[in-house]
Parts: structure tokens; sequence; C-alpha cells
């Protein structure tokens, strides 16, 4: 029933989704996706932080801001 045998090939499930991640890196990477929540508005997709509601007009500056202000790697 037990197999071993793998070295450092730690595979992280996701809660909030169940994928699953090689990696804390992968990880963390992925878990942002979840805490950006896209909404189309006047035809133009705008982003939310759901730790604290700002909104942004691009993805990635959403992300940006997890990382400086929430301090997510
Ligand atoms: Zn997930
Ligand atoms: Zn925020």
């Amino acid at each position: 029933m037990r197999r071993h045998g793998r070295v450092g090939g730690k595979t992280i499930t996701c809660d909030i989704c169940g994928a699953k991640l090689s990696g804390e890196g992968a990880f963390l990477r992925h878990i942002k996706e979840h805490l950006i929540v896209s909404v189309r508005r006047n035809g133009m997709d705008v982003y939310y932080c759901l730790v604290c509601g700002q909104e942004f007009i691009t993805k990635n500056s959403a992300i940006t801001h997890l990382i400086k202000r929430h301090g997510l790697e």
C-alpha cells in the first residue's frame, strides 16, 4: 500500500480547488490566483484583491499588490 522513494517531490494540494501543485513555490503562485477576483464592468475587466477589496486594472498590478501589501511571495 505504501510507496516511498520519492525525494524532494513534495506535492501540495490546494484546499480551495483541489489542484495539486509540485512544491511550495508553485503552490504560493497558485494561491494568489484565488485571492484575486476579476469582475467585468463597463465592458472592462477589473481585478479585486479579496484580502482588502482594493481594485486594479490589470491582474499583474493586483498580484504585485498582494506581494507588497500582504506579504505573499
Ligand atoms: Zn486552487
Ligand atoms: Zn489587498
